[in-house]
């Protein structure tokens, strides 16, 4: 009998942040099955139903295999040697005639640190301008402004073993079981075995099942909960004065501002029953080890990189950091949005979070790139569509980003794309994104490359090429590298680990990474030369100048949006287990069958007063767009509040969102969108509607 598979690659998955390893075995250039490595760290034999069966995508018949290039509107197949000429002469053009800031470019956080250290080198070397930023802007930049702030480092303060090390746990503005599936069944078997569990979320999400509590504040007013969890710390005498004292800056302005925030006083701003949020703090302030895990409901709103910080607050003020299971970790969502980050994937910063403006760093990256650098922070991406619709910005290179089905405010987003002169994308599909493009350039899967990607506890692990990209489809690294060669900057990096060679000769916290030191575990930045690293941070002092942590008196403010008369109740947007993100991949896999469309939660009262039932066709409207889809009658969300995910094309949520965002960092407010709902009789309509609420 023929061997079912001929050959075996360790890989990481390449979906979400938990960074699952992988046994990747393939037959004939496809990828057969897929099993989780019994050795892997954060998934420990286990893998969700993504990691294990969401892989025939990489042979989908819907591949882009070969470049596509627009003419007289029309896309064509193209030659690699056209594509390049056409994007060189473009790019240039617009260069000589504007400038390079009038070029931008956006890495994936689904590619490997090596690409995204391409990309970033392409735009800053070769075209000269630092317009470049990742799709962690839509998601966690305020955790990565916050943990900077507070701590210092841009990164979990530890690992998901804390997990099982913690005697209690607070999870807020996160569905682990859904969004990152191997975390929350390991959170889940932590619960069973006696940790003691806390949920905030607006929704009852899946875990709260197997948590000793669950506070469900109205959306928009994270804040004000975390600082009456602080009062009710304080009041209680569970500050841990030792560790202020010695590590922290900043308490006493801390101190003045929480005594406003009695139980009392929180419940009238959240809805959660002083009793409750007592309850929650004694918790978390009695336990020996207790750990805080978040993720977007925390960061996408108007005020989240605040609300992050209070999140530090939190544990600093307990001491609940530094050890075995008392960590800070931040659920991060696409597979590398860490590391599209630490590369310098990002306006302001270098690899390793140093500024652009540094002289020093500046003058490092010149010495070794043999060109000038500009010191001017580039554009982050809302300010880029701004600056396209303003006529300012000339031309995209998107790599890996499906912008025009998940970033908000859909409607602009279209605008500044048509703005454009020139737009190239890169991707292994067309999407709702490549429709606008001049040049399709076919890339990579995760499959197909070697590289390495960095997970949600900073853990740097290595990606093996199971099969070759299809058709005439290049490796992502080749691509960029190749194009930046052709527009006159050869990299002289022939293969991913001279990338990884570059990046730990310029970025101190991967000093000692080396593919061979990575081996099958990885390794958890910082790493020192010597190889050492570093699963829990901050043991003895915070990287910070004065090696100080620094509270943050930060008070609660108001959503960007709420409910009024005309739109009454307020959609939250997330994910669902079966897919994942645009669903690009997962939706040309069989977990298309498992959940083959999107729909919208609503509550049994408000159902009743809209006169909906379950599986009806509604219409839901903002102030900035509109949509069609059907309902899903349960209590798990609260009443008024409506939830849905943006997985599916034919329903794009995110015409729903406006142009609120994060006041540090740009990140949209995806988790409050002020909406009404109402049911529709006739069909769904092909397209939603571009057009504004109305
Ligand atoms: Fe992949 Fe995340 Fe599932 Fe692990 S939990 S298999 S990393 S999608």
């Amino acid at each position: 009998m023929a061997e079912r598979f001929d050959r075996t690659t360790t890989t990481t998955c390449g979906y979400c942040g938990v960074g699952c390893r992988l046994e990747a075995r393939a037959r004939e250039g496809r990828v057969v099955s897929i099993a989780p490595a019994l050795d892997g760290p954060a998934n420990r034999g286990h893998t969700c139903l993504k990691g294990r069966f969401a892989h025939q995508f990489s042979r989908s018949r819907e591949r882009l295999t070969t470049p596509l290039i627009r003419e007289d509107g029309q896309l064509r197949s193209a030659s690699w040697e056209e594509a390049t000429a056409r994007i060189v002469e473009e790019l240039t053009r617009i260069r000589r005639e504007r400038g390079p800031d009038a070029i931008a470019g956006l890495a994936s956080s689904r590619a490997t640190n090596e690409d995204c250290w391409a990309m970033q080198r392409l735009m800053r070397a070769a075209i000269g301008t630092n317009n470049i930023d990742n799709c962690s802007r839509v998601c966690h930049s305020p955790t990565s402004y916050a943990l900077r702030r507070s701590l210092g480092y841009s990164g979990a303060t530890g690992s998901f073993d804390d997990i099982e090390h913690a005697d209690a746990a607070i999870i807020i503005g996160a569905n682990p079981t859904e969004g990152h599936p191997v975390a929350g069944a390991r959170i889940k078997q932590a619960a069973l075995h006696g940790l003691r569990l806390v949920t905030i979320d607006p929704r009852r999400i899946e875990l709260a099942d197997y948590g000793v509590l669950h506070l469900a504040p109205r959306p928009g007013t994270n804040a004000a909960v975390l600082l009456g969890l602080a009062h009710v710390l304080e009041r209680e005498g569970l500050v841990a004065r030792d560790f202020v004292e010695a590590r922290t800056t900043g308490f006493d302005a801390v101190r003045e501002l929480i005594a406003a925030y009695s139980p009392q006083a929180v419940q009238e701003i959240t809805g959660i029953p002083a009793a409750d949020l007592e309850a929650a703090a004694m918790i978390y302030g009695q336990a020996g080890e207790a750990s805080i895990l978040w993720g977007l409901g925390v960061t996408e709103h108007k005020f989240g990189s605040e609300v992050a910080q209070l999140l530090c607050n939190l544990a600093l003020m307990t001491g609940k950091v530094g050890r075995p299971g008392s960590a800070l970790l931040p659920l991060r969502g696409q597979n590398n949005v860490q590391g599209s980050s630490d590369m310098g994937a990002l306006p302001d910063t270098y690899s390793g979070y140093r500024p652009v403006a540094d002289e020093t760093v500046a003058r490092a990256f010149e010495q070794a790139w043999g060109v000038p650098l500009s010191r001017t922070p580039g554009m982050k991406i809302p300010q880029m569509f701004d600056a396209a619709v303003a006529g300012d910005l000339k031309a995209m290179f998107i790599f890996g980003e499906d912008v025009a089905q998940t970033d908000p405010n859909t409607t602009h987003v279209v605008r500044a794309l048509e703005a454009l002169d020139f737009l190239v994308c890169q991707d292994i599909f067309e999407t709702e994104t490549t429709a606008y493009a001049d040049v399709i350039l076919p890339a990579s899967s995760f499959l197909e490359k070697t590289g390495t990607f960095t997970n949600a506890e900073r853990r740097i692990q290595l990606v093996g090429a199971a099969i070759e990209p299809p058709g005439e489809a290049r490796t992502d690294f080749d691509i960029l590298t190749a194009l930046s060669r052709a527009l006159g900057h050869d990299m002289g990096l022939e293969a991913p680990a001279d990338a990884m060679r570059e990046i730990a000769a310029l970025t101190p916290e991967f000093a000692g990474v080396t593919y061979e030191r990575l081996g099958r575990r990885g390794l958890q930045w910082p790493v020192a030369p010597d190889g050492t690293d570093a699963p829990i941070l901050y043991g003895e002092r915070f990287e910070q100048p004065d090696g100080r942590a620094h509270f943050a008196a930060l008070p609660y403010k108001e959503p960007g949006d709420a409910a009024d008369d005309e739109f009454p109740l307020v959609l939250i947007t997330g994910r669902r287990l079966e897919h994942y993100n645009a669903g690009t991949m997962t939706r040309r896999t069989a977990n298309l069958e498992l959940l083959p469309a999107e729909w919208l939660e609503l509550h049994p009262d408000d159902a009743a007063r809209l006169w909906v039932a379950d599986g009806d066709l509604v219409s839901v409207r903002s102030r900035v767009g509109r949509i069609e889809v059907h309902a899903r009658i349960t209590d798990r969300i609260e009443p008024g509040h409506v939830f849905t995910a943006f997985h599916f094309p034919e329903v794009r949520t995110n015409l729903l969102v406006g142009a609120s965002a994060d006041v540090n960092t740009s990140c949209p407010e995806y988790k409050v969108v002020a909406v009404d709902v109402r049911p529709v009789q006739e069909a769904p309509s092909a397209t939603p509607a571009l057009a504004s609420a109305g």
